[in-house]
């Protein structure tokens, strides 16, 4: 009996001691709620007094002010913040006598150089109908947007004027080196020696063996990824001596290219330890940066090669270039080759360098992929064709730039 009453006494404390810490839990979730709701008026209040002049505030407010240091700190630098955001997602053009004007610098800065190395990205495609990433219309801010992606048949696209002119440079031996983010081949297909290139995100024409030692290549004249993502790299074609399975050689977003070829990494690194110019071409460098043997920042700032920036778009290097210049990378090219007196050679399909350097493929295998081939007919001497707009499916174009997000695909 004793021991009966015992418990319910006990029972009715705990369930006392219940009802106490949900009050009381429920009191300090109100101050809480109270406090964010204060804290809302105050900012409220202070982003009001904000927006009017200095002369224009009356003494209440400026007293306002003061009382409320903080929230008037954190409220400006969020407008600092949002500032900065949108100028560096903005395009800006610099006008035609400013572009001459600096032209004419980045001339005599390639002159001078002793080691010039250019970094060119997705920029450097956009005349050849491959748009760009990071630009108001690039394929990443669109898959962002959640808005489909859609582009000319990649395999259509030929090299550009700024191809063609860094090809230029360095058969002049201007240039010593290129390292390349794009995947779309066109710097080989230009006809810039292999050698002189480190195509760091891959080559979509380039399938591998990696069982073969050295790695073999195999060369094709069509986009090998369509069957290809993000640690799938499987073409489903296989190695003519091992038999093993072929593999793309393109890099994804949050994957580590280890690949000698085309990546070339040490040509990279090399170039970029003994360079002395760097000259940037259409990139807006986020994931170059990371890149860290590209930089030179083990060297004190005043051994570190000069830098210039082409780019229309905000880049993280641009406190450290020498000269940004903001212009589309085909007319900056046109006004420096110009002023080099050097003349700008039309890409010529017939010495496509992609046409002797591919594998043909065995009869077996002729059905293994539904891309369009390339094709070398003659008459089609430089002709830059704008073809209109299928959707992309598959493959390299865009995969991995969206982390992760399913990606919206078009349907035709
Ligand atoms: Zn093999």
């Amino acid at each position: 009996m004793f021991h009966l009453q015992f418990m319910s006494l006990r029972m009715e404390n705990e369930s006392d001691a219940g009802v106490s810490a949900r009050a009381q839990r429920k009191a300090q979730d109100k101050a809480k709620i109270l406090q964010r709701e204060n804290q809302r008026k105050i900012f409220k209040l202070v982003a009001k007094i904000l927006k009017k002049q200095e002369s224009e505030r009356t003494q209440e407010e400026s007293a306002d002010l003061l009382q409320h240091r903080d929230t008037v700190q954190e409220l400006s630098s969020r407008q600092v913040r949002r500032n900065v955001l949108k100028r560096k997602q903005e395009e800006v053009f610099d006008d035609s006598e400013e572009l001459r004007f600096k032209v004419g610098q980045l001339a005599e800065g390639v002159r001078q150089a002793q080691h010039l190395v250019i970094y060119t990205g997705a920029g450097i495609s956009t005349s050849a109908s491959i748009p760009d990433y990071r630009g108001p219309n690039g394929v990443w801010t669109l898959l962002q947007k959640g808005q489909p992606v859609s582009s000319s048949d990649l395999s259509e696209a030929e090299p550009t004027l700024t191809h063609m002119c860094i090809r230029m440079l360095h058969k002049e031996k201007m240039v010593q080196h290129v390292v390349s983010q794009n995947c779309d081949g066109l710097h080989l297909r230009s006809g810039l020696p292999r050698h002189a290139l480190s195509e760091l995100h891959g080559n979509m024409f380039i399938e591998v063996c990696t069982s073969c030692s050295p790695a073999r290549e195999y060369v094709r004249l069509f986009d090998v990824t369509e069957r290809t993502a993000r640690h799938r790299h499987g073409t489903g074609r296989r190695c003519v001596h091992c038999g093993a399975e072929l593999g793309d050689t393109i890099v994804h977003f949050g994957e580590r290219g280890t690949l000698e070829h085309p990546l070339n990494w040490r040509g990279a690194s090399e170039a970029a330890e003994r360079a002395d110019v760097i000259l940037c071409l259409g990139s807006s460098l986020k994931v170059l940066k990371k890149y860290s043997c590209l930089w030179s920042m083990n060297k004190p700032a005043n051994r570190r090669p000069k830098l210039y920036i082409v780019n229309l778009q905000w880049t993280p290097k641009d406190d450290l270039a020498t000269l940004k210049i903001h212009g589309k990378c085909d007319d900056v090219m046109r006004v420096l080759m110009e002023d080099l007196n050097i003349q700008i050679p039309a890409y010529n399909k017939m010495e496509d360098p992609i046409f002797s350097l591919a594998t043909p493929l065995r009869l077996e295998e002729e059905d293994s992929h539904s891309r369009k081939v390339i094709a070398q007919s003659a008459g089609s001497e430089g002709s830059r064709e704008q073809t209109g707009g299928g959707a992309v499916h598959g493959g390299w174009f865009g995969k991995g730039y969206s982390k992760g997000r399913t990606k919206k695909k078009k349907k035709v």
